[in-house]
């Protein structure tokens, strides 16, 4: 069965439950991902500037012969943008070739130095990231608060927010939009309740990233997903894809292989006892993927 879940944000807009990840899909690979992905019913598509493949998956997008407006599109500001949201989205816009994305979030909670060593990645002679003097994520999202005004981004949310950082961001006297979304690494080794819970309260959606537990990742190959797997007749990934929806998460799990993009499509509702089990995994190994130095407390519920 094809998902056909979707979530409503509290800008009011619908989420596809599924959608496809490109991080570290190549040049001349994600192309075909995303237009394998959009044949087989995929309508939720998430990129990021810093990913660097946004013109293809434009190219994609418009070559797939499906309607802008029937595909929801997430693409991220970049760490040394904080200062200016509005100009890395703009080219954000340019390279995927649409006037307009779905959803703009900012990647992390961390400005890095916009004038710095290096466009992307910034460093200090010590080897350290150059992070922006005298600046936090409140200044930055009161800047991406303007953006809906500028009928470029349908909904604006944030990636990598901790409570501590969300909690921050919300009580900011300058604060007026709640982020629609809070995309955080999110599986069984790494199941975020607290977050989760928190998010809930406050009417921020929590899209899952890694939710096969990211490149070369044993989660597969745990006992209890391969069990549940074997039992119904799916794979573990269908398993975990599926354990993510259940849970009230969105879901993009990263594929540039045709048949691995067109099985994970297919999703189905996993019984209490089989999520007991999944969720239990938590309890004998904890792990986060995703996890870069940059120089400053990100993951303060870890
Ligand atoms: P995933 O958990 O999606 O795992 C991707 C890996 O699993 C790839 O190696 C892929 O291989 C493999 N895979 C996919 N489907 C199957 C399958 N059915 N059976 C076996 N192996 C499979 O990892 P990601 O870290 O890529 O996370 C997903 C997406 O989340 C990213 O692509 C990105 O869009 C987003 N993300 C966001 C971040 C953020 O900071 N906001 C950080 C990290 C991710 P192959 O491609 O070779 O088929």
């Amino acid at each position: 069965m094809a998902t056909k879940r979707m979530f409503t944000l509290n800008s009011g807009s619908a989420l596809p439950a599924l959608g496809l990840g490109t991080w570290q899909s190549g040049p001349n690979e994600v192309y075909e991902a995303v237009l394998t992905a959009l044949k087989t019913g995929y309508r939720h598509i998430d990129t990021a500037y810093v990913y660097g493949n946004e013109a293809e998956v434009g190219k994609a997008i418009k070559d797939s012969g499906i309607s802008r407006e029937d595909i929801f599109l997430t693409t991220k500001l970049w760490c040394t943008f904080h200062n200016n949201p509005e100009k890395n989205l703009d080219i954000s816009l340019k390279l995927l070739g649409t006037d307009y994305v779905d959803l703009y979030l900012v990647h992390w909670p961390i400005a890095f130095n916009p004038k710095g060593n290096d466009a992307l990645f910034p460093s200090l002679p010590d080897g350290s990231r150059d992070r922006m003097s005298n600046w936090d994520v409140t200044k930055t999202w009161e800047l991406v608060q303007k953006l809906p005004g500028t009928g470029k981004v349908k909904a604006i949310g944030v990636s990598n927010c901790s409570t501590v950082t969300l909690e921050k961001l919300l009580n900011a006297p300058t604060t007026t939009i709640v982020p629609a979304v809070n995309q955080v690494e999110l599986h069984p080794y790494l199941p975020q309740t607290k977050l989760l819970d928190y998010c809930k309260a406050k009417g921020i959606h929590v899209t899952a990233y890694s939710p096969l537990g990211s490149t070369n990742a044993p989660l597969q190959q745990e006992s209890a997903i391969q069990t549940i797997a074997k039992r119904l007749g799916k794979t573990p990934a269908q398993v975990l894809i599926s354990w993510a929806i259940s849970r009230g998460t969105s879901v993009i799990p990263k594929s540039v292989t045709a048949e691995r993009i067109i099985s994970n499509f297919e999703d189905f509702v996993v019984d209490d006892a089989d999520m007991a089990a999944i969720d239990s995994i938590s309890s004998h190994t904890t792990k986060r993927v995703v996890n870069p130095n940059w120089g400053e407390v990100v993951f303060h519920d870890d």
